[in-house]
C-alpha cells in the first residue's frame, strides 16, 4: 500500500471514529449523555432492547441494570437507584447521563474497583430528632418519629456490637441534638461509618415504603429536584466519600427490601445537613411512612423494628465485604 493511500485510509478511519463517537453521545441542556450500548461496552456488559425506544437492559452473568425512557428510576439488581437525570432517547436508542454512569451506577455495580476502601470498625448511629423535636407524627395512633427512630437505632447498635463492631450513638435517650452537631460527633470520634435513622411522612396517605439516601454528588440534582440548580455546584466534605456512600446506600436499601417486603422507594440522593459534613461514608435511612396507617402500625411493632434493624445490619455486612474485596484488589 502506497504512503498516500495508507494516509487516506487512516484519515477515513479517524473521521469515521469521530462520527461514531458523536453519534453515540448526546447533549441535552448542557448535560452529556452516553448511549446505553456504549455504556454497556465501557462496562464490559451486554445490552438488550426490551421495548424499542422505551426500555433497555444492560447485564452480565452477575448484574442487571434496567433503564426506562424519561425515567430517573434505574433498577440495579432489583433495587431502584435514582438517577440525577432522566433517561433520554434518540433513534430508538436510550441514553443515560455520563454523570449518572460515574456517580450513581458504577459505584453500585463495580464496588471492587472503588478507591479508599475503609474497613467499618467504628459505626456511629444517629437516631433522628429527639427531645423538643418530635419529627413526623401519626396523630391517629399517637406515634412519634423520634421514639421509633431511637428504638431502631438502639436495636441496630446491639446487633452490630454482637457482630463485633464498635458502636456509638449521637443520642441514646429522648434528648434534643442539634442537626449540625450529629456529623461533628461522628467526625470527632473518627468513625468509619455514619448511619442516620428516620421515619417518613407525606401528605398522600397511600404512600409507603423504604428509602435510603446518600449525599448528592456535585453537579447532580437531588432526587427531590427536577433539574440542576445553582447550589448543586457546591462541594461538601461529605462528597469526598461519594462512591462508598452510594454503595452503602444501595446495599442497605437492598437488604431492607429482601428482609421486610416494604415498597422500594429507591436508593436516593439528598443534601441533608447530617450527610454534608461527615468525613466517612454516610447514609440516611427512611425506614417507612408514619403517614401511612398500615406502615405506621408495623413500625409501632417491636418485632418489625427488629426486622428493620437486622436488615440494616445485613446491608452493613455486605458493605464490609465489598470494602474487603476492594482493599485486597488494590493490594494485588
Ligand atoms: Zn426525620
Amino acid at each position: 500500500m502506497s504512503g498516500p493511500v495508507l494516509y487516506l485510509r487512516i484519515l477515513c478511519a479517524f473521521v469515521f471514529a469521530l462520527f461514531a463517537q458523536a453519534a453515540m453521545a448526546l447533549n441535552i441542556n448542557g448535560v452529556e449523555y452516553v448511549g446505553v450500548n456504549e455504556f454497556a461496552r465501557m462496562a464490559g456488559m451486554k445490552y438488550k432492547t426490551v421495548v424499542r425506544g422505551k426500555k433497555m437492559r444492560v447485564f452480565s452473568k452477575w448484574q442487571s441494570i434496567a433503564f426506562e425512557v424519561n425515567s430517573r428510576a434505574s433498577k440495579i439488581n432489583g433495587v431502584y437507584v435514582n438517577l440525577g437525570h432522566p433517561v433520554a432517547v434518540k433513534n430508538g436508542l436510550l441514553y443515560v447521563s455520563k454523570r449518572d454512569v460515574y456517580k450513581n451506577i458504577y459505584p453500585v455495580v463495580f464496588p471492587a474497583i472503588l478507591k479508599n476502601a475503609r474497613k467499618p470498625t467504628h459505626i456511629v448511629i444517629d437516631a433522628g430528632h429527639g427531645g423538643k423535636d418530635d419529627g413526623a407524627k401519626n396523630s391517629k395512633y399517637n406515634i412519634k418519629e423520634k421514639s421509633i427512630n431511637l428504638d431502631v437505632a438502639l436495636k441496630l447498635g446491639a446487633i452490630l456490637r454482637k457482630m463485633g463492631y464498635k458502636v456509638s450513638y449521637t443520642r441514646t435517650k429522648d434528648v434534643y441534638v442539634d442537626l449540625e452537631m450529629r456529623p461533628i460527633i461522628a467526625n470527632r470520634r473518627n468513625a468509619d461509618l455514619f448511619i442516620s435513622i428516620h421515619s417518613n411522612s407525606t401528605g398522600t396517605k397511600s404512600v409507603s415504603g423504604v428509602e435510603t439516601y446518600a449525599l448528592t454528588p456535585v453537579w447532580l440534582p437531588s432526587s427531590s429536584s427536577s433539574r440542576l440548580r445553582a447550589g448543586d455546584g457546591v462541594k461538601y466534605p461529605g462528597n469526598n466519600t461519594d462512591n462508598w456512600s452510594q454503595y452503602l446506600s444501595y446495599s442497605i436499601q437492598k437488604s431492607l427490601l429482601e428482609r421486610t417486603g416494604a415498597d422500594d422507594r429507591g436508593a436516593r440522593r439528598a443534601r441533608f445537613a447530617v450527610l454534608r459534613t461527615t468525613n466517612m461514608p454516610a447514609c440516611l435511612v427512611e425506614i417507612g411512612f408514619l403517614s401511612n396507617n398500615a406502615e405506621c402500625l408495623k413500625l409501632a411493632t417491636p418485632s418489625y423494628r427488629l426486622k428493620i434493624a437486622n436488615a440494616i445490619a445485613n446491608g452493613i455486612v455486605r458493605y464490609e465485604s465489598a470494602v474487603k474485596n476492594a482493599a485486597s484488589r488494590s493490594r494485588r
